[in-house]
């Protein structure tokens, strides 16, 4: 049985904490799919077809790395998928607890899915996409936290 894992998220835009996440399980899964969550209620700067566009960009030279966007509760994602694995970062201690509820919840909705987790690399710890999108917004240098292909 081939072991597919989700990493759920916004990626507005993808940042290199995100990068760093996806190509480090690449060797811990036969497939991960890069799923962009997309909620109405929640307005994006970026579009999802950017969005999408540059996450197929950064990972067009792993074979088992894809984009895909969803709506709806990431669990059904999974079902639809055949995922059995949930893939999150870790960065601090408040995402751990943000991280707990989800991952105890989804466990609850469904025992056959897991979340796993990894440590971000130390000097990804405090990039986010809501601070990249400050200073882009701003007009700072953003080579330091996000790839080299989104091109905003
Ligand atoms: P959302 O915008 O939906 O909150 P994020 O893009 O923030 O989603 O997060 C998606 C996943 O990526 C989460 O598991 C989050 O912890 C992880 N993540 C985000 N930034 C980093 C980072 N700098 N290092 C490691 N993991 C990260």
């Amino acid at each position: 049985m081939s072991k597919i894992a989700i990493f759920p998220g916004s990626f507005d835009p993808i940042t290199l904490g995100h990068v760093s996440i996806v190509k480090r399980a690449a060797s811990l899964f036969d497939k991960i799919i890069v799923a962009i969550g997309v909620n109405s209620s929640k307005k994006s700067m970026f579009s999802l077809e950017k969005r999408k566009e540059w996450i197929a960009e950064v990972f067009k030279d792993y074979d088992n790395v894809e984009v895909e966007s969803y709506t709806g509760l990431t669990i059904d994602f999974c079902k639809k998928t055949d995922a059995k694995y949930i893939l999150r970062g870790l960065r601090t201690a408040a995402d751990f607890e943000f991280e707990r509820g989800i991952g105890q919840v989804n466990f609850m909705m469904d025992e056959d899915i897991e979340t796993v987790f990894l440590l971000t690399e130390a000097k990804y710890t405090p990039i986010n996409s809501s601070i990249v999108r400050d200073v882009y917004k701003n007009g700072g240098d953003l080579s330091k936290l996000i790839p080299p292909e989104v091109i905003l």
